[in-house]
């Protein structure tokens, strides 16, 4: 197991990783989630804009100012992001346990290029207990 708290937690992961995981605790924090991707739940705080989503693709957004913007946006609704109040896309709040999803590799995750990882970070100081591709941060 994980976690041995009983702090709530929460797992950052990409698609790869969540296929034993029951898909009531799969949620996605894409812009645009895969097709083939059996969910229907999303965290929408945690979604970036399609905006800034697509000039990073563009390459007319540094991952750096995508970063920042990402960040900026989380700190401005940080009341909203604790294990107390973090609501998904039915306006339910999202259980312990719960794996939230985008698609990019462990590889850029570990670089820090993808924004599950700056959300994992953010999470972890509102309180969460945190994985990032099956490691506790
Ligand atoms: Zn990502």
């Amino acid at each position: 197991m994980l976690f041995e708290s009983q702090q709530p937690h929460i797992n950052f992961a990409n698609w790869g990783q969540i296929r034993k995981v029951p898909p009531a605790l799969v949620y996605s924090i894409m812009v645009f989630t895969p097709k083939w991707q059996p969910v229907t739940q999303t965290v929408p705080l945690l979604i970036p804009t399609q905006e800034d989503l697509l000039a990073f693709q563009q390459g007319t957004l540094s991952v750096e100012q995508y970063r920042s913007n990402y960040t900026n946006h989380l700190a401005h609704n940080l009341p909203s992001l604790p294990p107390d109040a973090l609501l998904d896309s039915r306006g339910l709040l999202v259980p312990s346990g719960a794996y939230l999803c985008c698609s990019c590799s462990k590889e850029k995750a570990f670089e820090s290029k993808c924004h599950r990882v700056w959300a994992a970070h953010v999470l972890k100081e509102v309180g969460w207990l945190v994985s990032v591709d099956g490691e506790v941060i």
